[in-house]
């Protein structure tokens, strides 16, 4: 079961299910009235004077009892935000693993307070800041941005409280951010840190800062009756369809409404087709409203499951975990669970990120099956047998996700923060030495430390950068000299850092392909992206300023509009970053020098063709050059595929998805001399063989001293004179 993707689900199918209702919402009264009733309020005082009396509280409540909307308010009341400094209020911080969270939160919030969001309540996610430096004094915000906000002010010295939402998920940055919270609460005795959690794992946090006090949100919560499969399913979302339809059907809808727990974004929308369709083929159906939710879904199409409904209509939400503890649907009264989630493993012997689909633990299934009991009695149907949900088959807490994931990027932050030894950071479940050498290796390998461990110019310059250490690395070569296309390979990275920008419905997948087609730069996955932005931004000029007659133009071309202006926003902030930082932004004299500086920082992510495909070019195989038995396979979507007579012998590539195969995602051809020339220090060439290379392709094969001069050559340009 581990790792199989079920035939229904389909490629690069894409989001925009648009039937237009009336969005109705609630009074402000109304409101009042809802947060007078959640548990959390219940509490207030009580709360309120146990954070007043430590500076370290854990709140543990169950999911909605208003633990993300009411404590930052409650704070607020209480005059946390009052004690200004220079003019400044402070502010209350909360910090969410998750960006769609963050968002539909903080607009929550705002509603609640009255306010607009973006002045009093706003949040701040990478790429988009709705807060306003005068006005704002609650903020959400992902744990990301926290952490890069400890790069320039390392005591934090804006905020007077920081809550810590859903700590139990333990993603990589809660522990990385609890570690430090761990040091900064000694700096600042007046610093309030309240950490949220569910109700598992919570004892962890209290152990790790000295016997914090807990303090129990007590809410109500009703039984849920669980049934299991009897033989286990071979296709999880076509049983996962098959319950709902059977629930939809077998009661009245004043029942309550269906939650499905699905992996990602790809079962998720096939789950909610496939539902449609069923219904369709009945005669006079009870009517049915499918809401999808997942992570990269834009936000007004997210913010639809809380509106108003219909009374006379049933809902259905197919989300991903991001429903077990962020957000809360009300009215839930089923549960179909897949027992499936999709996650990113670092695979440290690999040396590479893998998307893997596996089961839950048994903390994630109780926590599942629990919102099916929030207002009444429910039922959760889960879509494996009772003995798979043994210990056998899941775990019983989740793997932390610092002790599974590539750590580069945390390194890298570390280093900048300063902490002179990882390996003694005061990590709350310390990673595997494994994956902390593999990340480091990496780092070393990049050109971001040097011999030593300690960070090099390089380094110091890829953390201006906020995203994955590849791609700032990208961004820093793209504007040397050697290379020279920087404006173009900020474009490629904000396309990267954007969804998919290919719209591909179903029932018209032939025209969309042909669509795309198009735009298929043959040596490049990156410079297709480079190509569509383009013609995009040209189309945008043709229009001037008219938004639907640009959307008229993406629908005709099967592109996502809503993608591309957000690539235009990434876009324009990297180029502010650029500028601000002194690096040159500088169009490219020609696609190799792309191409050259694409394979220059992905070189450790490269493949060789091993077996050619015959008429079928994406069956082609290739054998990565780190790992040479691990096999892997273009994309079907990929323009290497499409547009050239021959499979390309040599590539470069973002990322490796394990699907169904080793699927390389956004890839480019390169030279072999190149990766020589760019990869030594990752490829090891012998001294002898490296003079006979160099004078063969006549070319210079660059070594770690070669790239650090060029670094300090750089700075030294792009110093503004002293005088
Ligand atoms: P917790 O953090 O304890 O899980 P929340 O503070 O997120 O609880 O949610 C409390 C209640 O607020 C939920 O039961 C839900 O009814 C309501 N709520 C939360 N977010 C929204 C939203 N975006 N729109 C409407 N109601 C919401
Ligand atoms: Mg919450």
């Amino acid at each position: 079961r581990i790792g199989a993707v079920p035939e229904s689900v389909k490629k690069n199918t894409t989001n925009a299910p648009t039937d237009n209702e009336d969005e109705e919402t609630y009074t402000f009264e109304e409101i009042q009235k809802q947060r007078q009733s959640l548990p959390a309020y219940q509490v207030k005082d009580e709360l309120m004077r146990v954070i007043a009396e430590n500076q370290i509280v854990i709140v543990i409540g169950e999911t909605g009892s208003g633990k993300t909307t009411q404590l930052t308010q409650f704070l607020v009341e209480q005059g946390y935000t009052n004690n200004s400094e220079m003019g400044h209020r402070k502010l209350v911080a909360c910090t969410q693993p998750r960006r769609v969270a963050a968002m539909s939160v903080a607009k929550r919030v705002a509603e609640e307070m009255g306010v607009k969001l973006g002045d009093e309540v706003g949040y701040t996610i990478r790429f988009e800041d709705k807060t306003s430096p005068k006005k704002t004094i609650v903020k959400y915000m992902t744990e990301g941005i926290l952490l890069r906000e400890l790069l320039e002010d390392p005591n934090l010295e804006k905020y007077s409280c920081v809550i810590m939402d859903e700590a139990h998920e333990r993603s990589l940055n809660t522990d990385v951010l609890l570690g430090l919270f761990k040091q900064l609460v000694r700096r600042r005795r007046d610093l309030k840190l309240i950490i949220t959690s569910a109700t598992m794992n919570a004892d962890r946090f209290t152990q790790f800062f000295g016997n914090a006090p807990q303090f129990f949100i007590s809410g109500r919560t009703f039984p849920v009756e669980t049934f299991y499969s009897k033989i286990g399913c071979m296709d999880y979302v076509e049983t996962a369809v098959k319950q709902v339809v059977t629930i939809h059907l077998a009661n009245s809808k004043s029942d309550g409404d269906i939650l499905v727990f699905m992996t990602g974004q790809e079962d998720i929308e096939a789950t909610c087709e496939l539902i449609k369709e069923r219904l369709d083929l009945l005669e006079n159906p009870p009517p049915l409203d499918v809401y999808p939710i997942y992570s990269t879904l834009p936000a007004d199409v997210q913010k639809r499951i809380f509106t108003r409904q219909n009374a006379e209509r049933r809902k259905v939400v197919v989300a991903t975990n991001i429903a077990e503890t962020s957000l809360t649907v009300d009215g839930i009264k089923y549960v179909v669970d897949c027992g499936l989630v999709k996650l990113k493993l670092f695979n440290p012997k690999l040396g590479m990120d893998v998307l893997q689909i596996v089961p839950i633990s048994l903390a994630n299934a109780q926590q599942r099956s629990g919102r099916a009991g929030r207002t009444a009695a429910g039922m959760a149907y889960r879509l494996y047998t009772e003995k798979a949900a043994g210990t056998d088959e899941m775990y019983l807490q989740p793997i932390p996700e610092i002790q599974r994931a590539n750590l580069s990027s945390v390194m890298l932050l570390l280093k900048s923060l300063k902490v002179s030894d990882v390996l003694k950071f005061p990590f709350l479940d310390p990673p595997p030495p494994d994956l902390l050498y593999c990340s480091l290796y990496e780092l070393w390998a990049m050109g971001a430390i040097d011999n030593k461990g300690q960070l090099t110019s390089l380094g110091a310059k890829m953390n201006l950068f906020p995203m994955e250490p590849t791609l700032a690395k990208l961004i820093i070569l793209s504007s040397q000299q050697e290379f020279a296309c920087s404006y173009d390979v900020i474009t490629i990275v904000s396309m990267l850092s954007v969804p998919g920008v290919f719209f591909r419905p179903k029932e018209r997948a032939d025209e969309a392909d042909a669509a795309r087609e198009k735009f298929l730069i043959a040596e490049s996955d990156h410079l297709t992206l480079l190509n569509v932005y383009n013609q995009w931004e040209q189309r945008a000029k043709i229009v001037q300023s008219k938004q639907n007659k640009l959307n008229e133009w993406c629908k005709r071309n099967f592109l996502q509009h809503r993608s591309l202006l957000r690539a235009r926003d990434v876009k324009n902030q990297l180029v502010a970053i650029m500028k601000k930082n002194g690096f040159p932004v500088i169009q490219a004299r020609s696609d190799v020098d792309i191409r050259r500086c694409i394979c220059a920082s992905y070189f450790h992510q490269s493949a060789r063709l091993v077996k050619m495909g015959g008429n079928n070019r994406g069956q082609a195989e290739y054998a990565n050059l780190r790992q040479p038995y691990l096999k892997m396979f273009l994309h079907p979507t990929s323009a290497l595929i499409g547009g050239r007579d021959l499979s390309p012998q040599f590539v470069v590539y973002d990322e490796l998805v394990l699907t169904k195969k080793e699927y390389i995602q956004c890839a480019t051809a390169v030279e072999p001399q190149w990766l020589l020339q760019y990869g030594q220090v990752f490829f090891g060439v012998s001294a002898l063989a490296r003079k006979a290379l160099e004078d063969k392709l006549s070319i210079k094969i660059l070594d770690k001293s070669d790239w650090d001069e060029k670094m300090e050559q750089t700075e030294a340009r792009d110093k503004p004179s002293q005088e």
